[in-house]
């Protein structure tokens, strides 16, 4: 990335509950349009959000695409903090630190006037890292969302197991890659100390 900036800042919104750091800003790849041929762009995350998708079978043929609904953005606290974040990401990127190796502002610039705007800015923009989680989640004997138990068992179906990322109960702040790892494993050695 040119210029350099290499930095992530994980921290608490004003709406975080019970000390997690639901905000996540980093540097990341920056907009191909960029009419400086180079720039830095500070990516906002939203890692705690309490919005929840859907996932949707079209057929009981398991060849045909499910239907997946992201529903990104869709409470009005996510909305509020995802803009606290961005709001956040402006201050640091117009910090005097950043003033003597930045140029202007490509992105939300001078026309965006308001918090609408810039909500309306960042509905444009939105996107996901990708880290879908929780369809089929593992939950105790009470829990009416409960697809599995600890073990990946499917619940009433025998000796079917599922251990993927759509057991991990919510959706966690951390990179699912890693995570999906270590829940397979867990599984794993579990089910060989039987
Ligand atoms: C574009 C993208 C970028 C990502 N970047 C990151 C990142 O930087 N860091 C991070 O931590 N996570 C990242 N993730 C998320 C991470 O890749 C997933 O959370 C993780 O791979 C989930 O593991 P899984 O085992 O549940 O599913 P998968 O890794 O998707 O594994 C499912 C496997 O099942 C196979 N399969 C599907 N259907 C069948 C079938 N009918 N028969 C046999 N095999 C089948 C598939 O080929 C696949 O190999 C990213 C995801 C995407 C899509």
């Amino acid at each position: 990335m040119s210029p350099r900036a290499g930095a992530v800042l994980w921290t608490a919104s004003r709406q975080a509950l019970g000390g997690e750091l639901d905000l996540l800003i980093a540097a990341a790849h920056p907009p191909a349009s960029s009419p400086a041929g180079a720039a830095i762009a500070l990516a906002v995350s939203l890692v705690r959000p309490e919005s929840r998708g859907t996932l949707r079978l079209r057929s009981a043929d398991p060849r045909d695409r499910p239907f997946i609904e992201n529903n990104l953005l869709a409470t009005a606290r996510d909305r509020s903090r995802m803009l606290e974040g961005v709001k956040l990401s402006l201050e640091i990127g117009r910090a005097k630190a950043f003033a003597s190796i930045t140029g202007s502002e490509v992105m939300p610039g001078d026309q965006i006037r308001d918090d609408a705007e810039l909500l309306r800015l960042i509905d444009a923009q939105v996107g996901s890292f990708q880290h879908t989680t929780s369809t089929a989640p593992m939950g105790g004997d009470t829990d009416e969302w409960a697809v599995v138990d600890g073990a990946g068992a499917v619940r009433g179906v025998g000796k079917l197991r599922v251990v993927d990322a759509s057991i991990v109960p919510e959706v966690p702040s951390a990179p699912t890659n890693l995570t999906t790892i270590m829940v397979a494993e867990h599984i794993y050695r579990n089910a060989l100390a039987r």
